[in-house]
């Protein structure tokens, strides 16, 4: 079985305020991008990896591959202006053998390695799709115009993280279906499967698996490596 993952980093990041994409910032010694990609190289359970990068960062993205010693690089191309769109990029690089496909944030550098296994074991037995999920602690409501319109059961909340993993038809199929769910709305692959019927699990996830949106999250991340 091959599994083959996806490392989007093709986000531009505007909310960190840096001078250059989100990938590309300092993570220590290194631009960002460098974490997860090293995580993922190291990682029993993968066996190639598809990185894609800002429009004209391809160059600078294999620099960093080659510089981490990430030897299962199989190619990088350019994103889109959507995530989902950067994923489809990625996607259609995979070849059609790949039984498994993984897609990551590069934003979430910090990959603990007990987490890939965990979702290639629900994968294993039957589902389409397997996401790294936390309990959510707060109460969470829905709020419209400033006034709270509704509280959501908590117990039935979870927060999906990367990375997620797919049977590799099945991701495919959801991928091509653009009627599904409008394209702004898509906030991760796993929604489209849910849309068409595909059965997701929700496995553990991990604190460590933060995704870097401002300076300060930079700095939290930072303390774990
Ligand atoms: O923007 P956000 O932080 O939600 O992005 C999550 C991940 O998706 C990041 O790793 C980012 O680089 C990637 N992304 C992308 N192409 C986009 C937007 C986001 O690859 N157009």
């Amino acid at each position: 079985m091959s599994v083959w993952a996806v490392l989007v980093a093709a986000g531009r990041g505007e909310r960190l305020g840096a001078d250059r994409p989100k990938a590309f910032v300092r993570l220590g010694d290194l631009p960002l991008l460098a974490e997860p990609l090293r995580r993922l190289d190291d990682s029993e359970w993968v066996d190639a990896i598809v990185l894609v990068a800002p429009p004209e960062w391809e160059e600078p993205a294999i620099l960093c591959a080659e510089e981490v010693g990430a030897s299962k690089v199989s190619s990088c191309v350019a994103g889109g202006e959507e995530r989902v769109e950067s994923v489809r990029a990625g996607v259609a690089e995979v070849p059609g053998e790949a039984a498994v496909i993984l897609v990551h944030d590069a934003a979430r550098p910090v990959l603990p390695p007990d987490v890939v296994p965990r979702l290639l074991e629900a994968l294993a037995e039957g589902y389409d799709g397997a996401v790294p999920a936390l309990a959510v602690a707060d109460t969470v409501k829905r709020v419209r115009d400033g006034s709270v319109v509704e509280t959501l059961p908590r117990d039935e909340l979870w927060t999906a993280q990367t990375p997620q993993a797919f049977v590799a038809p099945v991701l495919r199929a959801a991928l091509e279906a653009r009627d599904t769910v409008s394209q702004g709305l898509v906030t991760d692959c796993a929604s489209l499967v849910e849309a068409r019927g595909g059965r997701v699990k929700a496995v553990q996830g991990d604190e460590r698996l933060l995704k870097v949106t401002t300076a300060a999250d930079l700095e939290r991340v930072s303390a774990w490596l």
